[in-house]
């Protein structure tokens, strides 16, 4: 029998951090001595590979490069492995999952994200039973297939689509939530997969690595009292081209018209404006309410059901893919990797 073979990628993360012992602060430290922390591993039914960031970093400094990295590092290895976990801070996971996602075109393979709320040498450490069960569900094999194939985010006993999740507490175990998608696994007494939730490329074609990835991108959220020189300031910015506007409830807005008046100028002068929803479940009807019909009459895209994370790395995807302003539209609407209903 074949023993699958599991890339792990650390690239940071409380899960490999320690005490500065002066100040108190968690600092990343190197990855063999997290290795020596779980002899664990060593009873693994799968072979394990090792590769680290050279400098581990808090995933409050991850950057599109760095996801080119942990790309480009999958690519090269894409034939060689069976799956791939990668090791990562928790605060900006599923923004990493998300982007990943999308710079992944046609993964027929395991990516798992997890990390952890606590160090791996703490004594309570939720470090251990992330990494071992991602490793364990990267392994999952049916007739010689990965059973996922996918960018996944296993944490506390769920494995979701990475691009559906959001970081929800600070303090909790379970530090993630997939809101408007189920969980692609469960992990209890045995590994649960909800097999009809598991994403399937169309194709058979290869991987395709794109590691473009746009910047010229901005998040603006809503709020009663926000004001026109605020918005205008950002949206009237050269640097912009793609913005993802965060809305009331089902996708509202003011109808004042001054807001209306800024948004269509700035769609007509070729910014890409994506209508996501503040609430955390829940999807983007527009046309459903009158505080809403203005803004599908001027070309706002709808963002569905996506996540804030998912909706600003799609459009930076979008965008460096150089997605003509005619097709842009109608792509960024169709879900490319189950981000989207
Ligand atoms: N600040 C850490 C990070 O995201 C938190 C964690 O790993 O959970 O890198």
């Amino acid at each position: 029998m074949h023993k699958p073979n599991i890339l792990l990628i650390y690239t940071g993360g409380t899960i490999g951090m320690v005490k500065n012992p002066n100040t108190g602060a968690l600092i990343a430290f190197d990855f063999d001595s997290i290795l020596n922390k779980i002899p664990e591993l060593r009873l693994l039914d799968c072979q394990i590979e090792t590769i680290s960031f050279d400098e581990p970093i808090d995933s409050s400094n991850m950057n599109p490069e760095y996801w080119a990295d942990i790309a480009a590092v999958i690519g090269d290895n894409y034939h060689d492995f069976d799956g791939f976990v990668v090791l990562h801070g928790s605060d900006t996971m599923s923004y990493s999952a998300s982007a990943l996602s999308f710079m992944l075109e046609n993964l027929a393979k395991p990516v798992i994200f997890t990390g952890s709320q606590l160090p791996i040498g703490d004594l309570r450490t939720d470090a251990k039973e992330n990494m071992i069960t991602s490793i364990q569900m990267a392994s999952l094999q049916k007739d010689g297939e990965p059973v996922i194939r996918e960018v996944g985010l296993y944490f506390e006993y769920k494995l979701y689509r990475g691009n559906r999740t959001t970081k929800i507490n600070a303090e909790h175990f379970q530090a993630f939530e997939s809101l408007n998608y189920p969980n692609l696994a469960e992990s209890g007494v045995h590994l649960n997969v909800n097999d009809e939730y598991l994403w399937r490329t169309e194709e058979e074609s290869g991987l395709i690595v794109r590691t473009k990835m746009n910047k010229s991108v901005g998040i603006l959220k809503l709020f009663p009292g926000i004001s026109e020189p605020y918005i205008a300031s950002i949206i009237n910015s050269k640097a912009l081209k793609g913005l993802v506007l965060e809305t009331y409830g089902s996708g509202n807005a003011t109808t004042e018209d001054w807001f209306i008046d800024l948004m269509k100028g700035a769609i007509d002068n070729g910014l890409h404006v994506v209508n996501v929803t503040q609430c955390s479940g829940g999807s983007v009807i527009m046309g459903q309410y009158e505080t809403s019909s203005q803004l599908k009459s001027i070309g706002v895209i709808s963002g569905k059901d996506i996540t804030t994370e998912a909706a600003i790395t799609k459009l930076m995807y979008l965008l460096g893919e150089g997605v003509n302003a005619t097709d842009f539209k109608e792509i960024y609407e169709t879900p490319l990797r189950g981000e989207m209903s």
